[in-house]
């Protein structure tokens, strides 16, 4: 029998707990495997603790764990993984905006053999044109300097493996976006598609300023791209000025003489460009220090043969 764990991060979420506990209950029965739910309350003001508190005394499949403050959501999913049990390991919001009907398909995904199942929106309703427009834009931007590929229209709702779970909670970084680090972990991956539905009750816990937060953090922890930015305008404005020199010693040459402010301009391009390229070098040395930092596995064997013993 294989034991299921689902990972659930609520803030200030009193209006949707029960309502999401009463759909996936009757969802994990139905399987007839051993479960448990684990709420992680992420610092919430309101009733939220005192309702999980509740569920956990009537019902011993139901665990929680709570935080000292508001920590952020990633940060809830990672506490759950490190104190979930199950072989197969899954995240919903509480919202049931995630529609939980999805659970046993992405099990049978996993018992198929796939080891990460992400859960692919094909509607999102219920949220503004702008989010979903930037959403996207943003998503391109972090495939382009990652190197990743992060699947679109997909967010927290995915079940992973034990194997994948442990991999991410055995990488010591603080920064963890779990959208990207999934796809920078590998393993066999596969989508399953749903109709993200409305708000279920209460409003969204994400402010712009988190999301911004999100969106930043997410960009440092996946990319060290933006550090080459300045030896790369260092190298084109030196060559810039350099062409700019050339052609203006050749018109010397031809005897088309500039006056002299007009040679302050490749002086000055030149100068710059010196300056952004040392400070590209520092940058070579800050990328290399930020990965050691960052102290991630040198690769991830998913798999082995006769080493048992
Ligand atoms: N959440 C959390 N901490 C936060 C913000 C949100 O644990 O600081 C939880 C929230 O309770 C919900 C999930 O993360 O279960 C997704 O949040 P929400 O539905 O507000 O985000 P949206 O769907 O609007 O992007
Ligand atoms: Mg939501």
């Amino acid at each position: 029998m294989v034991k299921y764990s689902i990972i659930v991060p609520v803030y200030n979420e009193q209006d949707t707990i029960k309502i999401f506990y009463d759909a996936i209950t009757p969802v994990m029965k139905n399987l007839n495997e051993p479960y448990e739910v684990i709420f992680v309350n992420d610092g919430s003001m309101d009733n939220t603790l005192n309702i999980l508190k509740e569920l956990a005394l009537s019902d011993k499949n139901v665990k929680y764990l709570s935080f000292s403050r508001n920590f952020g959501q990633q940060a809830a999913i990672f506490c759950g993984y490190e104190h979930s049990s199950g072989e197969a390991v899954i995240t919903i919001d509480v919202d049931l905006q995630d529609p939980v009907e999805v659970i046993p398909e992405m099990i049978k995904k996993w018992k198929e053999g796939y080891e990460v199942v992400h859960g692919k929106r094909k509607k999102r309703k219920g949220e503004t044109f702008f989010k979903k427009f930037t959403s996207k834009l943003y998503l391109k931007f972090i495939q382009g300097i990652s190197g990743l590929k992060i699947p679109q229209n997909v967010g927290e709702f995915k079940l992973l493996d034990r194997k994948v779970v442990n991999t991410l909670i055995n990488m010591p970084e603080h920064g963890r976006y779990l959208r990207g680090l999934t796809s920078w972990v590998g393993f066999k991956q596969t989508e399953v598609e749903f109709v993200r539905n409305e708000r279920v009750a209460g409003t969204t816990k994400y402010s712009l300023k988190k999301l911004v937060k999100l969106a930043t953090g997410s960009v440092v922890t996946l990319s060290t791209w933006p550090l080459t930015i300045s030896a790369k305008l260092g190298l084109l404005g030196g060559f810039l000025s350099l062409a700019c020199f050339i052609t203006f010693i050749v018109l010397s040459c031809c005897k088309i003489f500039l006056p002299l402010a007009a040679w302050l301009f490749p002086t000055i391009t030149m100068l710059f460009s010196i300056s952004f390229v040392l400070n590209g070098l520092t940058n070579v040395y800050l990328r290399k220090t930020y990965e050691e930092v960052q102290n991630r596995p040198r690769s991830i064997v998913s798999e082995s043969g006769n080493f048992d013993d």
